[in-house]
């Protein structure tokens, strides 16, 4: 039998490993993080770009690893702030940033703003043989004036997906990976592997 597809995530977060392994159950791959590997490299995100952040982070780990690496960046883009704070989303409310001082930032820069429309947008890079393939998922949406719920994380509390009446924060995990923007790239991810390791 063949052997299984070894491929390295970026991430640290156990949270983001465990998602991924249930969308790739039943397909021949194998999932190791940046943290089994020494001196796996630390990687700056200083693109301008989402695109070029994940691919900067998944070709550094494939080059590191010589195995296929996965790495993923995510953003809010808000209409009425011109697409901000976009790939800036982590530090918005300056570089130590919590969440809680983004969210809180994202509520001044907003307020008596009439147009609330914003949306979540997800980038997975995947490195293979040299060559970086990309996969986007786009959750659009509204922001509240207030936040409500407590799950989640981020942006969650304050973001009300296209549809619903509730925030993510207030959604179960199962529900909130249904329509977001990371399950949308993550699934798009799962098909092209499906389809490429079903044809070996
Ligand atoms: P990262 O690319 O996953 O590190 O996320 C960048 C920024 O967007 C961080 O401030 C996260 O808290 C926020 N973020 C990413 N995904 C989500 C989400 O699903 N809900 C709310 N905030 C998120």
């Amino acid at each position: 039998m063949k052997e299984p597809m070894e491929i390295v995530l970026a991430t640290r977060n156990p949270g983001k490993v465990r998602e991924l392994r249930a969308l790739l159950a039943g397909l021949p791959v194998t999932l190791r993080t940046a943290a089994s590997f020494e001196d796996a490299p630390e990687v700056i995100e200083d693109a301008p770009t989402l695109e070029g952040n994940a691919r900067k982070k998944a070709l550094a780990l494939h080059r590191h690893t010589g195995r296929p690496a996965l790495a993923d960046d995510t953003g809010l883009e808000v209409t009425a702030l011109g697409g901000q704070p976009g790939v800036h989303s982590a530090r918005f409310a300056g570089p130590d940033a919590d969440d809680a001082a983004n969210r809180a930032k994202l509520l001044r820069e907003l307020s008596g703003a009439s147009d609330r429309s914003a949306r979540f947008r997800t980038v997975v890079a995947f490195a293979e043989d040299g060559a970086v393939r990309f996969f986007e998922g786009v959750c659009p949406g509204r922001i509240l004036e207030e936040a409500r719920g407590a799950g989640g994380f981020g942006y969650d509390a304050l973001f009300v997906p296209e549809g619903e009446t509730r925030t993510f924060a207030e959604l179960s995990p199962t529900e909130k990976n249904a329509v977001s923007h990371r399950g949308r790239a993550l699934r798009e991810l799962a098909a092209y592997l499906r389809a490429r390791l079903g044809e070996e």
